[in-house]
C-alpha cells in the first residue's frame, strides 16, 4: 500500500498569518511545525497499513520539510524545479494521495486561511472544464488521472468544506476554525496532530474503496491572472488564446498533459509580473 503526500504549509497547525511564513525566524519555527504535521500524517497512515510513503513539499520554494526530522519511513520530494509541481513523484503505483496543510483557494471562502490558488502572486481564479478549483481539486484530477483516489486532507475548516463539495467522502483533520484570511482560531498543534493520525489511519484503511477524482475527454484550462503583462506573455506558447485583458485559455488532450501546461503558464506570469528578465543576473 503506497502513499503520496502532498504537503503543503498554509493549513498547518499553529499557522494564522502569511508573516509567520515570511519572517526568516518565526518561518523556522513553522518549518518545524510543519514536518510534525506531515509525521502525524505519515504515522498515521503506517497504522493504518501504508508500506511506503513518498512525501512531496509543495509549498513556497518547496524545500521546507526538515529532513532530519521526518519519519525515517517516508522519502522526501525537495526542490523547486519540478515539471509535475505539487505532484513530482507520483504515478499509478500509488494506492492514496493525502494532502497535508493545505488551504482554500484563492476565490473561494473569504475567511479560509491564506487562501489562494498555487501562485497568490498571479492567479486570481483557475477553472477545469468550466468548474472553478483550487490545488487540492486540481491536484486530485491529476491522481485520478493515475487511478490514485485522494483520501485525506488537512488544514482550517473553510478550506475543508469546500474541498467536500467535490470530494464528499475524503477524510478530514481540521486544525483550526478560520476567522479571516489572516487570522484564526487554532488547536494545539498536539491536539491538531493527534486528529490527522486517526484521520490518516481512517483514510489508509477505507482507501481501497475510494473513489478517484476523474475528468473525462479533452481539459480545458481558465485562468484568471492578476496582470495583464502577466497574462499576455503566457500568449508566447501558441496553444495560449487571450480570454480577456487577464484571461488565458488552453486546452489538452489529458489532464497531466494540462497540469503541466497550468504551471508552465504559471511560471511564464510569475516572472512577468515586473518584467521577465528582471530577475536574470546572466
Ligand atoms: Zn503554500
Amino acid at each position: 500500500m503506497k502513499i503520496f503526500i502532498s504537503a503543503d504549509m498554509e493549513g498547518i497547525s499553529g499557522v494564522a498569518t502569511n508573516q509567520q511564513l515570511k519572517t526568516p525566524s518565526e518561518y523556522q519555527r513553522f518549518r518545524h511545525l510543519m514536518t510534525a504535521d506531515v509525521n502525524a500524517a505519515i504515522e498515521g497512515a503506517y497504522n493504518g497499513g501504508a508500506t511506503a510513503v513518498v512525501v512531496a513539499d509543495g509549498h513556497g520554494n518547496m524545500s521546507n520539510l526538515l529532513i532530519e526530522e521526518l519519519d525515517p519511513r517516508a522519502t522526501l520530494v525537495s526542490g523547486n524545479n519540478r515539471v509535475m509541481c505539487q505532484l513530482e513523484g507520483l504515478d499509478e503505483s500509488f494506492d492514496g494521495i493525502m494532502f497535508v496543510g493545505h488551504h482554500g483557494r484563492e476565490a473561494g471562502s473569504e475567511r479560509a486561511v491564506i487562501s489562494h490558488t498555487l501562485a497568490g502572486i498571479c492567479v486570481n481564479e483557475m477553472k477545469i472544464n468550466g468548474q472553478v478549483v483550487g490545488e487540492t481539486e486540481m491536484n486530485s484530477l491529476v491522481a485520478g488521472s493515475f487511478g490514485v483516489p485522494a483520501i485525506f486532507i488537512s488544514g482550517d475548516d473553510a478550506y475543508v468544506a469546500e474541498v467536500q463539495e467535490t470530494l464528499p467522502s475524503v477524510k478530514a483533520a481540521v486544525t483550526k476554525r478560520a476567522v479571516d484570511r489572516f487570522a484564526a482560531e487554532l488547536l494545539h498543534p498536539e491536539v491538531a496532530r493527534k486528529e490527522i493520525r486517526e484521520k490518516a489511519e481512517e483514510a489508509v484503511k477505507a482507501a481501497k474503496q475510494a473513489v478517484p477524482l476523474q475528468v473525462e475527454g479533452p481539459v480545458t484550462f481558465e485562468l484568471e491572472l492578476k496582470g495583464s503583462q502577466q497574462a499576455m506573455m503566457t500568449t508566447t506558447l501558441p496553444t495560449v488564446e487571450l480570454t480577456g485583458p487577464r484571461g488565458i485559455r488552453f486546452t489538452c488532450d489529458d489532464m497531466v498533459t494540462a497540469y503541466k501546461h497550468m504551471w508552465g503558464c504559471v511560471i511564464i506570469a510569475m516572472s512577468a509580473t515586473n518584467g521577465v528578465l528582471g530577475s536574470v543576473n546572466a
